[in-house]
């Protein structure tokens, strides 16, 4: 089969949905619980080939393109969103802009560890102070003997208390904006760089999200990505992708919440519930449609920024709404902890606030519709 063939997309789908079912399913209550994933899940991603798809396979990838990855993390959504959030953040942030920024000489040191799992992989822009407008981070960056130095804090970065691999990004003199930032590839452990806390958080539980610090990390030329200046271009590029990959996560949550409210409708089909049932299922269908359509666009090399914007906004107040209506329909015992609408929901919930959030979707739809050429945020 072909990669990037539609047929090869069906497999992968396939692969995923069985594996979600046979080895994530048994946990998935327990990760949302203990709020952590196993370290038997992240080897099993790795054995299906899970954590090198999309990668070129010279450089030890699974080939399979975005139609191939969308399909992947609908199901493991469907089942874990914890999981999907990590394989979305290790691929479409990380190994993905390494591929595609890295010099010939980074892709071959960086990607093979990351496309067999034996790195997982981070991205690191947002800080305490910095998230939606990102050209103003504040870890700073400058030249050392044989490198640089990196010092600063971020904040909310999944993957990062087990990754191997982090795409760190920092200024070089706030004062120059979006042109001082450049993006560098670290490799933990390494001095000075440390987890300062794990974040509780509402929804999406066993994704961990962690605050680091880097306190004088040094790294060597090798580790900047992409030419000084330029980090704030890929952290945008990665983010698009990264998009298209949240949707995906949403879609599976809104499909899981959606599963779940018509058979509770099968069981009650009060005249309300079925106009809820009936409003839901337009609700998954666009998100579906739009997430294809991302995913479509961006195997085919066509400018995908406004799908994938427009697919994430769609996918994630469909992921909320369904979810919400499943929970009121499930009744009080749906409420209870432990019941899935009541995961499904809290899950759905956070799909809004990340990857840019929803205001940050409509700044970008409305600069793409105008053609505006303002300073991008994320
Ligand atoms: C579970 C989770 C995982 C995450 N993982 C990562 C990760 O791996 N790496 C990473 O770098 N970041 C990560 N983030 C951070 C996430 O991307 C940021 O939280 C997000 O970009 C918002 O930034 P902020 O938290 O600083 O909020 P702010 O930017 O301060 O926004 C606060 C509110 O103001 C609104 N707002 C901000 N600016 C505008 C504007 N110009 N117009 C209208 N409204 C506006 C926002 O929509 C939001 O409602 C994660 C966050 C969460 C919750």
């Amino acid at each position: 089969m072909a990669p990037g063939a539609p047929d090869d997309a069906a497999a992968w789908r396939a692969r995923a949905r069985r594996l979600a079912e046979e080895t994530v399913r048994p946990h998935a209550e327990e990760i949302d619980r203990a709020d952590r994933l196993p370290a038997a899940i992240v080897g099993a991603l790795a054995a299906e080939g899970l954590l090198g798809l999309g990668l070129p396979e010279e450089l030890g990838g699974r080939g399979g393109d975005s139609r191939a990855l969308v399909a992947v993390l609908e199901e493991l959504a469907a089942v874990s969103s914890a999981v999907a959030v990590e394989l979305a953040v290790h691929l479409s942030v990380c190994a993905h802009p390494i591929a595609r920024w890295g010099s010939d000489e980074q892709r071959r040191q960086y990607v093979p560890p990351l496309a067999r799992g034996e790195r997982i992989g981070a991205f690191a822009l947002t800080e305490p102070g910095a998230g939606s407008d990102a050209a103003g981070l504040r870890t700073r960056y400058a030249a050392a003997a044989g490198g640089f130095e990196i010092s600063g804090a971020k904040m909310f970065i999944s993957n990062a208390a087990t990754a191997g691999t982090i795409v760190v990004f920092a200024t070089r003199d706030p004062a120059l904006g979006h042109r001082g930032i450049s993006a560098f590839a670290l490799r933990p452990p390494t001095p000075g760089l440390s987890v300062a806390q794990r974040l509780d958080k509402l929804g999406l539980r066993g994704s961990e999200t962690t605050e680091l610090v880097l306190d004088r990390v040094r790294v060597g030329p090798e580790a900047l990505l992409g030419p000084e200046g330029d980090g704030l271009k890929i952290a945008l590029s990665a983010l698009a992708g990264g998009r298209v990959g949240i949707a995906s996560c949403a879609l599976g949550v809104a499909r899981a919440a959606f599963d779940r409210l018509r058979a509770d409708v099968r069981a009650d089909d009060a005249p309300w519930k079925r106009h809820r049932l009936a409003r839901a299922f337009a609700d998954l269908s666009a998100a579906r449609a739009l997430v294809a359509r991302a995913a479509e666009r961006k195997d085919a090399g066509e400018e995908f920024v406004a799908d994938a914007s427009v697919a994430k906004f769609v996918a994630s107040r469909a992921a909320v709404q369904i979810a919400s209506d499943a929970l009121e329909i499930a009744g009080p015992a749906g409420a209870r902890s432990g019941a899935e609408a009541e995961r499904l929901f809290r899950d759905a919930r956070v799909f809004p606030l990340v990857e840019g959030t929803t205001e940050i979707q409509e700044l970008i739809l409305a600069r793409e519709l105008l053609g505006s050429k303002e300073e991008r945020t994320v």
